[in-house]
This record gives structure tokens, sequence and C-alpha cells, in this order.
């Protein structure tokens, strides 16, 4: 059959990996790229996919409730899968408006659009929401996060997506539309914002500038490769159950400096410098407030039900971004000029 599938956020980090996915294992389906471009919308993550007749990319925000049902209207949508959002936990401490507003009423925004042009014939719909582990709250250092844990966010980011995650599924249990929900640990890759750990470590070290770590980079987070995230969204958009929810997660548990120290080695080898020099980069800042000690995501469900498995090694994965952040860093550069510097000299309080 074919589908009209509406990917928002798709000029973002994960995002972007999704419509790539999409548009080249779908030849039949029309992928329509729905985005802002804020700060972390970027079209030159998509360069390789521009033109291709089965991929339009319309400029808009979810939260512009007339444009959405025009844009499900003009393209015949049938599939929604959603993951335009406000996505870093420390812009949100600054600034949890912004989050609200785009998590919670940009989510409901659509909902309810597809509410509305779906008119209650849900045949072959499908509301796909993207989420993150961090509404579970936080760990010690035993447990997993299974989809039945209680929901508990500690931060804006994690409160404005929690919040979201309650209106997809309150649209299913109310008016009966065919939703799901994942709930995904901490993503790596090429194409990710340099704001996020691992891309602004990895262009830090090349640069020689100091290595922010919160606290004493205990907190353990689980880490996956952005595609093996994009291949889970593919398996679940087509095989998951309605109105289930899947936990997705690489198995792959790193306390923040043990994960800093294998960037660092891996930086160095490949930029033909002594391996660990630039640990001396490494310097402690204040901790985030209401950091999370610990996140860890059981994703058997996945496995025991659709299959899904992560298909790289984390060794493998840390290799290859390195490597990706180093061969394009005219990407970087392009990112990490203007407004960024301040961005980046206002959070870190390190030059
Ligand atoms: P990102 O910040 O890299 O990209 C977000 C994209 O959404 C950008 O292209 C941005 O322009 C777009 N966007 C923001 N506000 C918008 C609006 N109002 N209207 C339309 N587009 C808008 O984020 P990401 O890391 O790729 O995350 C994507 C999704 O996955 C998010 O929903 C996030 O909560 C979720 N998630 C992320 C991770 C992770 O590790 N990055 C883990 C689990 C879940």
């Amino acid at each position: 059959m074919n589908k009209n599938i509406l990917i928002t956020g798709g000029a973002g980090f994960i995002g972007s990996h999704v419509v790539r996915l999409f548009v080249n294992k779908y030849p039949d389906y029309h992928i329509i790229n729905l985005d802002k471009l804020t700060y972390a919308g970027n079209l030159a993550n998509l360069k390789d996919i521009e033109g291709r007749p089965n991929y339009t990319f319309v400029k808009a925000d979810i939260c512009d409730f007339e444009t959405i049902c025009n844009v499900l209207e003009k393209y015949e949508v049938n599939g929604i899968i959603h993951l335009a959002a406000e996505s870093h936990v420390d812009r949100s401490i600054k600034d949890p408006f912004t989050f609200a507003q785009t998590n919670v009423m940009g989510t409901l925004s659509l909902l309810q659009a597809a509410r509305q042009y779906w008119n209650g014939v849900w045949e072959d719909k499908m509301f796909y929401h993207i989420s993150t582990d961090e509404v579970y709250g936080s760990l010690s250092n035993e447990g997993f996060f299974l989809e039945t844990t209680k929901y508990d966010p500690h931060s804006p980011y994690s409160a404005s997506k929690a919040s979201s995650d309650h209106f997809v599924r309150a649209f299913h249990d109310t008016y009966g539309m065919p939703t799901l929900v994942t709930n995904c640990s901490n993503n790596y890759g090429p194409y990710q914002f340099p704001e996020k750990l691992i891309p602004l470590f990895i262009n830090n070290i090349r640069n020689n500038k100091p290595l922010p770590v919160y606290g004493k980079g205990e907190n353990v987070r689980d880490w996956l490769y952005v595609e093996d995230h994009a291949r889970a969204i593919d398996v679940i958009f087509h095989k998951g159950k309605i109105a289930d929810t899947y936990n997705i997660g690489g198995f792959n548990e790193w306390k923040n400096i043990d994960l800093i120290k294998v960037i660092i080695r891996t930086v160095d080898r490949l930029l033909g410098r002594e391996e660990g020099t630039s640990e001396a980069l490494i310097t402690y800042v204040t901790d985030r407030a209401g950091h999370d000690l610990r996140y860890a995501i059981d994703s058997n469900k996945l496995k025991n039900e659709l299959g899904w498995e992560p298909s790289l090694q984390f060794e493998e994965g840390i290799e290859k971004t390195v490597r990706w952040y180093l061969d394009n860093q005219a990407w970087m550069d392009n990112i990490t000029s203007g407004e960024y510097e301040d961005y980046y000299k206002s959070m870190y309080k390190v030059s």
C-alpha cells in the first residue's frame, strides 16, 4: 500500500536518520519532512536525499494548527512519526516555557489536527510518538526501566516529554486514534548538534578546548547508535501493536567519565596524538541542577516481540562516530560559528 508519512523534526539529529532510512527503503512511500528549522534543525543533514521524488520538505511549526491541518490534507497523510521537539535538558532548565510550548502544545496541535483530518476513519492510520527514557526519572545503581515503570520526570525537558506521552495515549483512549509511543535511551552518531556530550567533546578535543564534565562524571547513561534507533522506529511503525509502548535501548551503560575517556582515546588515536594526552582537558564543572544519576533501559520486550536488537557494538559505533565528525569538519564549523559560541560560553563558563 502507498503511504504518505509525515515525519516531524526530520531536519534534526534522529529525525534526519529516520527520514533518510524511509526515503531510501520505501520508494513507494511519500515522506513529508516537516520542521521549523530551529537552531537544532539543519537541512545539511539531508543533503544526500534532496530532490528525491518521494521526498518533500515543509518548513513549519508544529504549534501552527492551521498549517498542520493544511499539510495533512494537501499530502493526504496517513501516518505520522513525531520527533519534533526541544531536546536539550540544559536549555530546558534556562527556558522551560519553550519546552512546554513545543513539546506539549505542539504535540497536542498535531494530535488534534490528525484527529480532525482522519475524522474517525482509523484504518491504515498511525500516530507514532518518539519519546525518551528520561520520563521514568532516575535509577539507583540497580534495576532497569520497563514499559510499566511509573513516570517520574525531574527536568523541565522530561516533564514536557512525559506530558506529551500522556496526551498521545489519551487520544487513543478517548477517541480511538491508533497510536504508538516509544521511549529511547541516549542516541549518538553523525549529525548530532554539538551541545550534546559526544559531538561537543569530539569537537573540543580536536580544538584543544576544555572538556566540561558535570559533577564528578558519575552519572550513568545507556547509549544507542542513532541508525539502530531509526531501524527500531521502522520496525515499530510497521509492526508495533496499536496503543502499545516499547522501550528502545542499547544494552550499553556507561558512566560519563568512562565514556569521556573512551572518546578521548579514540580522538587522540585518530588525530595521531599519543592516546590519552587530551585527558588533561577534562574540567569538572558544577553539576546540572536535578541531574538524574542513572538511566538504564530494558528493551527485551521489543527484542522478544518484534525481533529488533542493536546491530553495532559500542566500540565500533564510537569509532564510526568520531571518524564522521573528524571527516566532516565543515559541517561542524558551520554550526559552531556565531550564536553557538555565545550559548556555549553562557552554559559552561569555560572558553
Ligand atoms: P534535535 O534537537 O536534534 O532535533 C529536533 C528537531 O525538531 C529540529 O530539527 C528542530 O528544528 C525541530 N523542531 C523543534 N521545534 C519545532 C517545532 N515547534 N515545529 C517543528 N519542528 C520543530 O532532537 P533529537 O535529538 O533528534 O530528538 C528527536 C526526538 O527524539 C525528540 O522528540 C527527543 O525528545 C527524542 N529523543 C531523543 C534522544 C536523544 O538522545 N537525542 C533520545 C530519546 C528520545
